[in-house]
């Protein structure tokens, strides 16, 4: 199946006389026969039993996901935050560290940088575009994986997937990357050597702001069993001696994040959440055209005003990462566009709020236009000193494209910069 046949039909086939749409199993727990049928459970679940880590409705959207980015298997977590944290502690533990591309969104940022270092897990910054050997030497030892993020929120930075497979690979470690604004309608990681990919599925994949999730898939390509990851080759007591490389192949990674991490975590989502996001899931496909389409447009209004100094848009020629978006990205690097604004913080603040149709909200990648302007927001204990050297430049909006007609989003544009 191709991806928009994939968005309304992977994941369930209904058999005779059963409903159309798959329902809301709305229940924390599953009834069995026997004592012994549940027992068998505790030893390798293999059917939904309790919904803190497995519900029939989220395991539908699961498969779907796994099956759009061409994984063995997905799980969903109650967040885009616990979808990155448990993709690394799944490798790390204290007294592991981990590399990560230093462009990435605001709050992985804090949970690598503040909150896993804490845990005694140490994340080592690198710059995307810095050289393979550059990379390499971020290594030590104790290094268990590599994350980046496909298109940089908010830097829209593209990440060059193979670089960094390559370099983890040579040294024995798993690529993890964060899919979320590119969705995997405009890019695969797995078919460019990443082996994990997560996403905020509170973002595109829902698409009309009305649950926070996320996911973790997993290629089922990295071999765990070269003696750097012994929690996947070594019996773990908590499931009475199981070796997760040993008895699920090429899904151990991602039935241990479930036996192990949503077990004792319960990040999962409710199966309300799950069904809300499959809606999304189904249009996906044709929603992610037309953002970029509808961005494109956009981009090139703002290139031609007089009142904009910088735009960012990767799949605008004169863009800096045009090259690595034309490989990774060729249908479009969809609907969100970072703008500086002439005349600093005053006039992003102006123009933002002069804008009427586009919605000001702390959210991004969503149906509806929306903007914010990080230096009074995210950012806002930074001083414009510290904000430009954490690469977000006080004037920056970064604008949100949606799916209102594009004359209109543009008018609105227009009637707002001219109000500088
Ligand atoms: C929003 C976002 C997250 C965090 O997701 P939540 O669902 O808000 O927890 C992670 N990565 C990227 C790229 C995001 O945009």
């Amino acid at each position: 199946m191709k991806d928009e046949t994939k968005c309304l039909h992977a994941g369930y086939t209904p058999k005779n006389g059963e409903p159309r749409v798959f329902p809301i199993y709305q229940s924390t727990t599953y009834t069995f026969e026997t004592s012994k049928q549940i027992g068998d459970l505790f030893d390798m679940p293999t059917a939904p039993m309790y919904s803190r880590f497995a519900n029939p409705t989220v395991d539908v959207v699961e498969k779907k996901i796994a099956d759009l980015e061409g994984g063995v298997g997905a799980m969903c977590t109650s967040s885009g935050q616990a979808a990155s944290l448990i993709a690394i502690l799944n490798l790390c533990s204290a007294g592991d560290s981990f590399i990560s591309s230093a462009s990435i969104y605001g709050g992985t940022l804090n949970l690598f940088s503040v909150t896993l270092k804490k845990l005694g897990i140490e994340c080592i910054f690198v710059d995307p575009d810095s050289s393979e050997e550059e990379i390499q030497k971020a290594f030590r030892p104790n290094t268990k994986a590599v994350f980046g993020e496909t298109l940089a929120n908010p830097a829209l930075t593209v990440f060059d997937i193979e670089k960094f497979a390559k370099v983890a690979h040579k040294n024995q470690v798993p690529l993890i990357v964060d899919n979320t604004f590119a969705t995997p309608i405009l890019c695969k990681p797995f078919d460019f050597g990443a082996d994990i990919v997560i996403h905020s599925t509170t973002k595109y994949m829902d698409g009309h702001a009305l649950q926070v999730g996320g996911v973790i898939v997993d290629s089922g390509n990295f071999d765990y069993t070269t003696g750097k990851f012994p929690d996947f080759t070594e019996p773990d007591e908590s499931y009475h001696g199981i070796v997760y490389s040993k008895v699920f192949g090429r899904q151990a990674y991602i039935v241990k994040a479930r036996m192990q991490l949503m077990r004792d975590f319960g990040a999962f989502p409710a199966a309300n959440s799950a069904f809300l996001l499959n809606l999304g899931l189904e249009t996906l496909a044709v929603r992610m055209k037309q953002y970029c389409e509808n961005a494109l447009a956009v981009a090139k209004y703002f290139q031609k005003t007089d009142k904009i100094e910088s735009v960012s848009y990767p799949a605008l020629p004169e863009d800096k990462y045009h090259a690595l978006a034309q490989k990774y990205l060729p249908d479009g690097t969809s609907g969100v566009i970072s703008i500086t604004v002439k005349g600093g913080r005053a006039n992003a603040e102006k123009f933002m709020d002069g804008l009427k149709l586009a919605s000001k909200e702390v959210h991004v990648a969503d149906i509806r236009t929306c903007v914010l302007h990080p230096a009074s927001a995210t950012h806002r204990q930074l001083t414009d000193e510290q904000l430009i050297a954490a690469g977000v430049n006080p004037a920056m909006i970064r604008f949100s494209v949606g799916l209102e007609n594009v004359e209109d989003i543009i008018a609105d544009i227009e009637q707002s910069l001219d109000q500088i």
